[in-house]
């Protein structure tokens, strides 16, 4: 999987919201809350923290739009929400509000004191001082405690995370993440838009994506040098391939060189040219036809006559 971009969002009748006043009016925000951008400001000051830029740290307190990320995410009092990177705790704390219980993984020891402070008296959160993508995720499999992920992702590490939560069966009910706005774009994107490509189908396969915001980078402390928006996937899950491996594959193979045909791509899973083509012929396709025309479904039809011809994944 990489890391590129891409645009259009999987549901072309939403428009993302744009996000962008450093300080909006937090007039429907219960005070103590909007309080609390400004105090998870003066924390940081007050212990002198220096952000890290390798963790990819550029945090949020801006509550209005904190609020927002959990509305958008519709996490409700009856959920489990799991966070990745809890940074200052900004986020973390307005989840304890919505949610039933939170558990957030932050690997930057420094923090402690700091989410300490933030998140004083939320009896419903649990921090983990882990590197999410080593940490023992098992106590997260239980189908009797499905979750939903929400995070501002730290960027060096966007598509491992999201990766790892989709592909690990998981009972993750949705992925809610702030990240690169091309990247978000790139995750929403669908067929004859010039940003889809393998990780957008794939994203797909498990869930139905959109934009729901783009978020201008002012409103990050420190300012990150990419605009950001938040990405959302709700994981219902529309399609059933005979063989799920089989399908990944044809789905990686079918943009591996974005430049050939899928008739020659095709050659990656021990098709010959011409039996190539009569495939794609019998599914309705042209032979010229290139992978970034096929919608998830057609992946499903594609894959689905590859596994009938004895071809597994
Ligand atoms: N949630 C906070 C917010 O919105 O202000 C912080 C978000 S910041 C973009 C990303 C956070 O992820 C940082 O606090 C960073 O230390 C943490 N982080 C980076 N790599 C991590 C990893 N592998 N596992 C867990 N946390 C990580």
């Amino acid at each position: 999987m990489n890391h590129d971009q891409n645009r259009r969002t999987g549901d072309p009748g939403a428009r993302p919201k744009k996000f962008q006043s450093p300080d909006p009016p937090s007039g429907h925000l219960s005070e103590p809350f909007a309080a609390r951008g400004a105090e998870v400001r003066a924390i940081l000051k007050e212990q002198d923290f220096r952000f890290e830029k390798k963790w990819g740290q550029n945090f949020l307190t801006d509550a209005n739009l904190l609020e927002a990320v959990v509305r958008d995410s519709g996490t409700g009092p009856g959920d489990l929400a799991v966070e990745v990177g809890a940074g200052a705790g900004a986020l973390t704390l307005a989840l304890s509000r919505a949610a039933g219980q939170v558990v957030a993984f932050e690997i930057d020891q420094r923090l402690r004191p700091v989410l300490a402070r933030t998140l004083e008296g939320r009896a419903n959160v649990t921090l983990r001082f882990e590197d999410v993508l080593k940490a023992d995720l098992s106590d997260l499999s239980d189908p009797a405690r499905p979750f939903r992920l929400v995070a501002n992702l730290p960027y060096y590490i966007t598509t491992p995370v999201v990766m790892r939560f989709l592909e690990g069966g998981f009972p993750l009910k949705s992925l809610t993440v702030m990240v690169q706005k091309e990247v978000a774009e790139r995750f929403a994107a669908g067929p004859e838009d010039p940003n889809y490509g393998a990780v957008s189908a794939v994203l797909a396969f498990y869930g139905i994506p959109r934009i729901c915001r783009t978020v201008s980078r002012n409103l990050f402390i420190p300012r990150p040098e990419v605009d950001s928006a938040l990405f959302h996937l709700d994981c219902v899950r529309r399609f059933f391939p005979r063989d799920e491996a089989l399908f990944f594959r044809t789905v990686k193979a079918a943009f591996a060189m974005r430049r050939k045909t899928l008739v020659n791509n095709l050659a990656a899973l021990g098709l010959d040219k011409s039996e190539a083509a009569d495939l794609l012929k019998a599914l309705g396709f042209s032979e010229q036809v290139r992978g970034e025309k096929l919608s998830p479904a057609d992946f499903v039809r594609l894959s689905d006559a590859l596994s009938e011809r004895g071809i597994k994944g």
